[in-house]
């Protein structure tokens, strides 16, 4: 037997379960069938992984109500006690990681080379906040002469977790871990296209010790169970990761109840190639930051901007490796890039190679279907595009790269800054003056110098302008699903205004 085929046999052994209640909802601590049912189909061959309830309004009016009667008990749970019970889920989600990973690969479409780890990230992420939680309320003490002001935070009630279906568990336990630990009770509706993984994840929660109530795992359809959820007056805030297009509607939808939201949302990031840079290790930077997660990665470096004097010798060494990216099955262990998640998807990022042509850039790579079954493409590069093509503003989110040559310094800021987005920026340059001019006028919530995208969880991490609000991280976290409140106590008999005296 072969790795693929002992891998495709496990897996075999996790989906039996859903084969024939399907994936039902989980609600108080319920599991919660529904009257209609959708499918989630496998990206590699369109086989039929499993149906799955399909939320409605009043499924997530009972989710809301469930969240908002575990509200209370869970936020006066003391810190230390939240902090065992997310390192508790912890353990489970390292003793399921196998599974995980395997039936992200299969409901996705990632290759397993990068899944293998995506459950682990997802323990840290609840090891990490578990460690922050008893210190979550804490405040401070801000005296003047005549009050000791002292503020205390506090959870702001019952939460929406909208997620997508690029890495799913990895971004689902990055929100739902600092929710649960800062006290608040979460309602989760995961995308539609991969919902396998945040079932795993409500169950593990469940078996963990979680009380009823605190997670509820609502599926369904965007413009159906997601616009419920920002609605309902009972749930608080909305943490978002998805399209710029969705978070500015999530906004509209959340408007009537005030709802505050944290937005995760899309990018087109640039990665600059300086000529005094370390080319080699660019040259490994951009490949990765571009090619790996099937390019299906909002912090992927989308456009290459390159200088003139060098981008002939960098695209010719590009291209013969972006020829040499091995496309397969996503559980073979040698495969780079996976099929994309689903045929909407794949017909979204082969329509920008038509478009890229039109407009005119050089088809350099790829830019075909590979086989006739599954949502296989070749990884695409474009060279000598122009900043004003709709390749070099738009987020293709595919193993798509759009290189663009500058001249000097200037023109690389201008064109880094021409887009609406501002998630990341990648800088590779040995000048050590300019690295720190160009990274602080780089328009990013996060920008990486002569290094590919490597995260530290007590960083911030977010976007500017068109690709989010809010960070993520940290206390950042915790500032989003906490309200800060502020006490101020009278030291003395200090003078008060006697009007009417
Ligand atoms: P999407 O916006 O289409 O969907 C995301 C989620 O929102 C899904 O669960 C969907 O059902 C739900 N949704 C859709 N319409 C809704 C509505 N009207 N009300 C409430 N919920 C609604 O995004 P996607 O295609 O699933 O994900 C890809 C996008 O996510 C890309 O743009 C990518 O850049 C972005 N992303 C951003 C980050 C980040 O950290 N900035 C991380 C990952 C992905």
């Amino acid at each position: 037997m072969t790795d693929l085929e002992a891998r495709m046999a496990r897996l075999d052994t996790y989906l039996a379960r859903y084969r024939d209640g399907g994936i039902p909802n989980l609600i108080a601590g319920q599991d919660v069938a529904a009257e209609s049912w959708f499918e989630t189909r496998s990206p590699v061959d369109e086989s039929l992984i499993a149906r799955v309830a399909l939320g409605t309004a009043e499924t997530v009016d009972a989710a809301a109500r469930a969240a908002r009667a575990a509200f209370p008990a869970w936020a006066a749970m003391p810190g230390d006690r939240r902090k065992s019970i997310l390192h508790r889920i912890a353990d489970l989600i390292e003793e399921r990681a196998e599974e995980i990973a395997l039936c992200e690969c299969w409901d996705t479409g990632q290759a397993w080379r990068f899944m293998s780890k995506a459950a682990l990230r997802g323990a840290e992420n609840f090891r990490f906040f578990a460690d922050l939680a008893p210190a979550a309320r804490d405040g401070k003490s801000l005296p003047t002469k005549d009050h000791l002001n002292i503020t205390s935070r506090h959870p702001i009630g019952p939460v929406g977790v909208i997620t997508p279906w690029n890495t799913p568990f990895m971004l689902s336990t990055w929100k739902i871990a600092p929710a649960l630990a800062a006290g608040c009770t979460v309602v989760h509706k995961p995308a539609e296209f991969s919902p396998l993984s945040a079932r795993i994840l409500a169950e593990i929660c469940h078996e963990a010790g979680l009380p009823a109530g605190v997670l509820n795992l609502v599926n369904g359809m965007g413009e159906g169970a997601g616009k419920a959820l920002t609605e309902h007056p009972d749930i608080k805030a909305i943490a978002f990761v998805g399209e710029s297009r969705t978070g500015s509607m999530i906004m509209k939808q959340g408007a009537d109840t005030l709802k505050r939201v944290h937005f995760e949302l899309g990018g087109k990031n640039p990665v600059v190639v300086f000529e005094d840079a370390d080319l080699e290790r660019a040259l490994d930077a951009v490949i990765f930051m571009i090619y790996s997660l099937n390019g299906e990665r909002c912090t992927s470096s989308s456009r290459l901007l390159v200088q003139d004097s060098i981008a002939d010798r960098f695209h010719a060494a590009l291209v013969a490796r972006v020829n040499n990216i091995r496309v397969g099955h996503p559980l073979d262990p040698a495969t780079e890039i996976g099929p994309l998640i689903h045929k909407t998807h794949f017909d979204k990022v082969t329509g920008y190679v038509d478009i890229g042509k039109q407009d005119g850039a050089t088809l350099a790579a790829g830019g075909g279907r590979v086989g006739d079954k599954g949502w296989f493409i070749r990884p695409t590069l474009f060279t000598d595009a122009t900043p004003d093509m709709r390749i070099a503003q738009e987020e293709v989110f595919g193993p798509f790269l759009t290189s663009i040559r500058f001249t000097d310094e200037e023109e690389a800021l201008a064109i880094a800054n021409g887009v609406a987005y501002g998630l990341t920026g990648y800088l590779w340059t040995n000048d050590l003056m300019r690295a720190l001019r160009f990274s602080d006028q780089m328009e990013a919530g996060m920008t990486w110098v002569n290094s590919e995208n490597v995260r530290h969880l007590p960083t911030p991490f977010g976007g500017v302008k068109a690709s989010g609000i809010g960070r993520d991280g940290g206390d950042w976290s915790f500032e989003f699903y906490m309200e800060t409140r502020n006490t101020a106590f009278a030291l003395g008999n200090h003078k008060i205004q006697r009007l009417g005296a």
